[in-house]
């Protein structure tokens, strides 16, 4: 099948390459030139784990084409999809400027009927917005040219974003059009051979479907950091606790890990986004809100760690940190819990020493040149000269580090781990003070 996808990010570039790879033509528009330049060349701007050799061979068999060109882009696909960001405006609700400008961006060109597949996560009543949007655009014209707008909203995780574009646990498709349904079975029929994947629904159960997805899993960690921050004050172990309750096949082991809270292009800007919608219709989200306050405090726990160890002096104090990444297997720091904990230490006169393997780049990009942050080629060189170090992300090659060798290197032998990667008591033995997330050492 014939298809566009504008925006090449996170989203719209795997899709596309994912498509392309079953066989489908894919044009990809984007308005950032030198990312479409790069693309050319082979170069991908993001680290996602196997879509480099994806999109190379997409492109070089002619499936997969880069511009932009949205000109091109609208003359051809039959489904032209929307994956641009939608990120989060002063209020918290999610700004559709990039989504409506695509919109107009379609109706302007298309010169044939077009099924508009919005794939960003917006907020429900947008394809409402989106159809109105070209319909605008259509009259300007002064033509009549049919169109749907159908929700499929995206699921995939960073980090294994192919790997869930390639078998999603699902396909949502919204949509009360059945030529619209039928073209979307075709476009994913080829991955949906091993069992049907596809859940119909209306445009707007699947606009919240994404939210409720979403929220679901942001309100399992504020739940779980909550319980961390009792189990501190009470003595227990949470990653007893995590396991204890894991087990009830009712909870499930997934999605309950404790930790410094949650960061990401998605869950926070989601949380807040529905919690907007909510107010829109007179309605006070309390577990939505509890779940972003939590979060709020959470990203704070590491700076108070430091600051319990060294009773507040942390000017001066030079600080090791690993892992900048929102989670492992990604170069993506949006809300990143590592730049909660920097800027805090910053405020604090402290510096930092960062090391991760993949997010350097994207602090570099974000942070610039600064006399408070040095970017170190390795975890071990990060941790010269530290008075402490500080775990913000689960990179497996932090799992099993020379303890030894942090001892030697710190000036002081102390690890804020907002992971859970070690074990108190071997940190114990090891003569390390300890602070995990609700395992002792309460603050
Ligand atoms: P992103 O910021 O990585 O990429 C967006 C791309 O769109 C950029 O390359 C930008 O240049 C391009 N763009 C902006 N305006 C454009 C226009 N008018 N025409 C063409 N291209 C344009 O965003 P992302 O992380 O891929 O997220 C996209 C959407 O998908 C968001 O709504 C997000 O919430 C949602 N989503 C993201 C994830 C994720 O894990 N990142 C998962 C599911 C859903």
């Amino acid at each position: 099948m014939k298809v566009t996808v504008f925006g090449t990010g996170y989203v719209g570039l795997v899709q596309a390459a994912v498509l392309a790879s079953v066989g489908h033509h894919v044009v990809c528009v984007d308005i950032d030139q030198r990312k479409i330049d790069d693309l050319k060349k082979g170069i991908i701007p993001i680290y996602e784990p196997g879509l480099t050799p994806l999109v190379q061979e997409g492109y070089q068999n002619g499936l997969l084409e880069f511009t932009t060109s949205s000109e091109h882009g609208v003359s051809h696909g039959d489904i032209q999809f929307i994956a641009v960001g939608t990120p989060p405006d002063e209020d918290g609700s999610a700004d559709l400027k990039y989504v409506l400008a695509v919109a107009a961006t379609v109706a302007t060109h298309m010169e044939q009927h077009k099924i508009i597949v919005n794939k960003s996560t917006v907020p429900v009543g947008t394809a409402d917005k989106v159809r109105a949007q070209i319909a605008e655009v259509l009259a300007q014209r002064n033509v009549t040219i049919d169109f749907d707008v159908v929700s499929n909203p995206e699921f995939l995780k960073e980090g294994a974003a192919v790997n869930d574009c390639k078998k999603p646990d699902r396909i949502v498709v919204g949509s009360e059009n059945e030529k619209s349904k039928k073209a979307m079975t075709e476009l994913y029929a080829p991955f949906n051979r091993n069992h049907d994947r596809m859940i119909f629904m209306d445009v707007r159960s699947a606009e919240l479907t994404k939210y409720a997805a979403n929220s679901m899993l942001a309100t399992k960690i504020s739940f779980m950091n909550e319980m961390s921050n009792l189990a501190e004050r009470l003595g227990a172990d949470i990653e007893a606790v995590r396991r204890g309750i894991g087990s009830d096949s009712r909870i499930g082991y997934q999605f309950i890990y404790p930790g410094c809270g949650y960061g990401g292009s998605c869950f926070p800007k989601d949380v807040q986004a529905l919690i907007r919608t909510a107010h829109e219709v007179d309605y006070q989200p309390a577990v939505l809100q509890a779940v972003e306050n939590v979060n709020v405090k959470q990203k704070q726990k590491l700076f108070e760690n430091l600051s319990d160890y060294f009773d507040g002096q942390l000017a001066q104090k030079n600080i090791a940190l690993w892992g900048l990444s929102f989670k492992p297997q990604t170069d993506d720091m949006r809300e990143a819990s590592s730049i909660a904990l920097m800027e805090a230490l910053w405020s604090a006169g402290a510096s930092v020493q960062a090391y991760d393997p993949e997010a350097m780049e994207e602090c570099q990009r974000l942070f610039g040149k600064r006399d408070d942050l040095r970017l170190m080629g390795t975890k071990e060189a990060a941790l010269q000269g530290a008075d402490a170090l500080v775990i913000c992300t689960e990179w497996s090659r932090f799992r099993a580090p020379d303890f030894d060798l942090i001892v030697a290197e710190l000036n002081h032998p102390v690890i804020v781990d907002g992971r859970n990667l070690y074990e108190p008591d071997a940190m114990e033995e090891k003569g390390i003070v300890y602070y995990g997330i609700g395992r002792g050492q309460s603050v």
